[in-house]
């Protein structure tokens, strides 16, 4: 027994920094390329500003004040005149879909990792309400089932949509349609996993008879 910790770590998120958030980090803004002046000093709002720390033994940083050997260096940030799209992002919906079937693969090990996931669960509860609704729809049972199945999914994937998009109330339409597409990524992942668990039981089954 480790007697003394003050804290256990239960899980660790990855995830990206927002925009406001770099921000808030930064210690200056960086708005040109150039590094040093005629007289050799670094150029305020420069690649070299003073804010960042110093690497010339005489000066001292504009953040914390000290030296070149105890200033551990500051973040800044650039604000970028356009949107730039990170080379790693799917360039397609269809890269986007593959992606996820890819990423979810993993949330459906064993049934201990699907309840650990709130989107492995969502998942199963998004192929199950478009079963239903398929098969409402081919028994010809009542409608009303059909259009129920359609409106929890619809609801489904605006609600994420809200949940993460609030700030930008002109873009939760198209994330709720990202998220239908999220979300059959996901779920083909546990069809995927699923086929493939059978496959292989049928492949051993074969080799013993
Ligand atoms: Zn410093």
């Amino acid at each position: 027994m480790i007697v003394g910790v003050p804290k256990r770590i239960k899980r660790v998120m990855l995830a990206f920094l927002s925009p406001d958030e770099i921000r808030k980090m930064s210690s200056t803004k960086i708005i040109t390329a150039d590094t040093y002046d005629d007289d050799g000093f670094p150029i305020e709002m420069g690649l070299m500003n003073p804010r960042l720390g110093v690497i010339e033994p005489g000066l001292r940083c504009k953040t914390c004040g000290r030296k070149v050997d105890e200033c551990p260096g500051h973040f800044g940030h650039i604000d970028l005149a356009m949107p730039v799209i990170h080379e790693g992002y799917p360039k397609t919906l269809r890269d986007f879909v593959r992606r996820e079937i890819w990423h979810g693969k993993g949330n459906f090990a064993s049934l201990e990792t699907v309840l650990r996931s709130k989107v492995a669960m969502l998942a199963v509860a998004f192929l199950l309400l478009h079963a239903v609704a398929l098969v409402a729809l081919l028994c010809g049972a009542d409608r009303r089932i059909a259009v129920a199945g359609v409106t929890l999914v619809s609801v489904l994937c605006l609600t994420a949509s809200v949940m993460k998009y609030h700030r930008f109330p002109m873009s939760i339409p198209i994330n709720g349609c990202l998220y239908y597409l999220y979300l059959w990524g996901r779920g083909l992942a546990l069809v995927g996993t699923l086929y493939s668990r059978a496959a292989k039981r049928m492949r051993s089954k074969g080799h013993r008879e």
